[in-house]
């Protein structure tokens, strides 16, 4: 797997690629997305990290280019922001990110600093340095507390849970909220979202339950299909009041507000032209630049460093994806 190192001298844009930079949803939370390297193999990944066949090419950012761009983003909008640390594959596999954090908690109306993560690769030394550098939240995984089930659901076999409940406790006791975040498979784990409910109970945590998606590039777990949101929530909502804890959260559980976003700088189906950069994260696509942006271009064969007349298929929240023009 070919890693690209996105620095400013690059040229790469940090807008408008899904798997690397920054992404404005128009609201008051920006994520940043510092990598795209995963260290496991979950059987549910939505985005299939960690699938050389599918992502040929992995992309790790500068800690200063990125600070510097988002820093840039956040005086734009104009509003206390929350930087949301996340990635299409693990964040602490990211070598500057106690250092990105402390960049991030030095940029004015930063109101707060959260991450996901598997905690696998976290230690106690770790979560005390994320802890002092300034992050809010950790949105920790643990989608079983059945050791066995943990680990044939990572796809890794030397996934420990022994090891992810240590970490839940570490960051429990210190001043970072912790959030259990695991994904409930239908007919797979059903039977542990009780269990995790009771954990974050008694680790005085918040616990968002995720539904199991799946999309066209995502891992699949064979005899299994997604169900609807509206059972997803009435499940939830059942299970609030066995266990008296609330479930079902929304944008405003998250104290997410809606902000100025970003304006689109191509329109669906615009013809442009635009310089091939490097390869894209998806398999037989090239990332090209225009106008500060990047867009992910699908079937591309040219070279980086040539000129192409592209046709924008989407941009929506300043995430361009093109196919060639002809
Ligand atoms: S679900 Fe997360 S931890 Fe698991 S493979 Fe995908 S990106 Fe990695």
């Amino acid at each position: 797997m070919e890693l690209i190192h996105i620095t400013r001298e690059s040229g790469i844009p940090l807008i408008g690629c899904i798997a690397f930079g920054i992404i404005d949803r128009g609201t008051d939370l920006l994520q940043v997305r510092p990598t795209t390297m995963c260290n496991m193999h979950c059987r549910f990944c939505s985005v299939s990290a960690n699938s050389p066949d599918m992502h040929p090419a992995s992309f790790t950012v500068d800690k200063d280019y990125l600070l510097e761009e988002l820093k840039k983003i956040i005086e734009f909008k104009g509003v206390e922001c929350e930087i949301n640390l996340d990635s299409v594959g693990e964040i602490t596999t990211y070598s500057q990110l106690t250092e990105l954090v402390k960049g991030i908690k030095a940029i004015p109306k930063v109101k707060r600093i959260s991450m996901q993560t598997n905690g696998t690769l976290l230690t106690g030394e770790k979560v005390y340095a994320l802890e002092k550098a300034g992050i809010s939240q950790i949105n920790l995984s643990i989608n079983s507390l059945d050791s066995k089930q943990a680990a044939d659901l990572s796809g890794c076999s030397t996934y420990s849970l022994d090891h992810i409940l240590q970490i839940a406790k570490m960051i429990a006791d210190s001043s970072i909220q912790l959030l259990i975040a695991p994904v409930w498979i239908p007919k797979v784990n059903d039977a542990e979202m009780p269990k995790l409910v009771e954990l974050a109970k008694k680790l005085n945590a918040k616990i968002g339950i995720q539904k199991y998606e799946t999309y066209r590039y995502s891992r699949k777990i064979k005899g299994i299909k997604p169900i609807t949101f509206w059972k997803f929530y009435q499940q939830l909502k059942a299970m609030e009041k066995e266990t008296g804890t609330k479930l079902a959260l929304t944008k405003e559980d998250f104290g997410i507000h809606k902000a100025s976003r970003l304006p689109a700088v191509f329109e669906e189906r615009e013809k442009i032209q635009a310089v091939v950069k490097c390869p894209g994260w998806q398999k037989a696509q090239m990332i090209a630049a225009a106008k500060g942006v990047c867009v992910s271009v699908n079937k591309c064969l040219a070279e980086a460093g040539k000129r192409v007349r592209i046709k924008i298929l989407e941009n929506k929240n300043n995430i361009y994806v093109a196919e060639m023009a002809g």
